[in-house]
């Protein structure tokens, strides 16, 4: 059995200073280590996993009355449960969603930090996020995907491992033709990548579908690309010109992300974040600035935007953008720029260390993705993170400042939606970020580093 040890962990290290005492300088970054020497050696005891992540909530729901807890769907193979948190119950709605890939762990581990506060916290600042804030929160989008047990994936014993996909197996009848954007029939246990499957198309149900969508690039492998006319969204078009197609859009074939979209649009969001990782990635030309290695990035943060701030001169973009999303207003654009923009001012208040390190992931519309497609459908502004490194690339050296960034961060977020700060928050801080440059991790099999959000 995995028993969880994180928190005991967590708590032990949280009173330190960070970047500013010998253990936290030991544990310090650098290029090529400390890593994990290969995925065996990633001790995964480090991470809850579906039971005891609803026990943990149960006893929050149980203990405080401010926490709402609902059960909103199972998964798909296990059928474990995805759970649903609410708290506050104030007019500014946020929607919040973790681990929607399975080994990108740190979300979830970090909502149960941010709802203990929440729930049994006080003074002015977390007033005052209760008293202006509704927060819906999915802690964990993809059980499947984070609770790989066994060769199936669906055991009780066996080895514990933590992977991208949920465990659905694509038949035909659910749709016209395989997505090679959403499935993944390649693996052992094939599965869906679930932030390729949600759908831009105002209640759109699997089925709906239209044979004229699809184009058909590899008939044996009966592969298949998704492109909707944009005509055929339903949403209003902001600005710009927009595309012809919608490249890969989303089935919502899997009960996790019909169950994520229930959540977004009955808590009707004006914000939205959702939590991720990406690969080690460094801080560019960091080793001119001082001495010492090259700095790593322990967060990139991302905004979804349209048009208006897809062409903007002097901006450099460095990615594949087009016209930005056309279904957001630039009201949604502009606040979304600024749920980014904050994440590293507030890091800058820890002092020059490591989550001062906060980089740009490079946005372009990724149309069955959970900010591209369920953000226009309430005029919500988004805001994505990225902490750097999957949870079979480092062991727990890292886990406890990959947590704390992402605390940090949201609380950060929640404080300054509640005390309306968040729109002094200058957009284009944004685009000052660097674009940080991936790193090879010498044990890593995969090859080169993973910037898949
Ligand atoms: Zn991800």
């Amino acid at each position: 059995m995995h028993r969880r040890r994180f928190i005991e962990l967590g708590l032990a290290t949280s009173g330190l200073a960070l970047g500013s005492t010998a253990s936290a300088n030991d544990n310090r970054y650098r290029p090529g280590g400390p890593w994990a020497p290969n995925e065996r050696a990633v001790n995964y005891s480090g991470y809850l996993d579906n039971e005891q992540l609803g026990e943990r909530l149960r006893r929050l729901d149980e203990r405080s009355d401010r926490i709402e807890l609902e059960q909103i769907g199972e998964s798909a193979g296990r059928g474990d449960p995805i759970w649903e948190v609410t708290v506050g119950d104030g007019d500014e709605r946020v929607h919040v969603i973790n681990q929607i890939h399975g080994d990108e762990p740190t979300g979830a581990e970090a909502m149960v930090e941010i709802l203990q506060r929440l729930a049994g916290g006080s003074g002015p600042k977390i007033d005052r996020i209760l008293d202006e804030l509704t927060i819906t929160i999915v802690p964990r989008a993809n059980p499947d995907g984070a609770n790989f047990v066994g060769e199936d994936g669906l055991g009780d014993d066996g080895e514990f491992r933590q992977r991208r996909y949920n465990t659905t197996e694509w038949e035909e009848g659910d749709s016209r033709y395989k997505n090679e954007n959403s499935y993944a029939y390649n693996l052992d246990v094939p599965g869906y990548d679930l932030n390729r499957g949600f759908s831009i198309i105002p209640g759109f149900s699997p089925g709906d579908e239209n044979e004229d969508w699809w184009s058909v690039e590899d008939e044996e492998a009966n592969l298949g690309t998704l492109d909707v006319p944009v005509d055929e969204v339903g949403l209003e078009l902001q600005d710009g010109n927009p595309y012809d197609e919608i490249w890969n859009a989303g089935l919502n074939l899997n009960p996790e992300t019909q169950a994520v979209t229930e959540s977004f649009l009955g808590a009707d969001p004006d914000w939205a974040l959702t939590h991720h990782h990406q690969g080690p990635t460094a801080i560019p030309e960091s080793a001119d600035e001082s001495p010492g290695p090259q700095r790593q990035s322990i967060m990139s943060v991302m905004a979804p935007y349209g048009p208006t701030h897809a062409n903007l001169e002097d901006v450099d973009y460095a990615s594949y953008v087009r016209e930005g999303n056309p279904f957001m207003s630039v009201d949604a654009q502009t606040r979304s720029l600024q749920l980014a923009g904050l994440v590293p001012e507030r890091m800058d208040q820890f002092g020059r260390g490591r989550l001062d390190t906060i980089t740009r992931y490079a946005y372009g519309p990724l149309w069955g993705s959970y900010l591209d497609s369920l953000c226009p459908q309430t005029d919500a502004a988004g805001a994505l993170y990225e902490v750097s490194h999957q949870s079979d690339d480092r062991g727990h050296k890292a886990l406890g400042t990959m947590v704390k960034v992402s605390v940090e961060g949201i609380m950060a977020t929640f404080e300054r939606i509640a005390d309306g700060s968040v729109h002094d928050v200058d957009e284009m801080s944004y685009f000052d970020l660097p674009i940080p440059e991936g790193i090879e991790n010498p044990h890593d099999e995969r090859g080169s580093p993973s910037q898949k959000r």
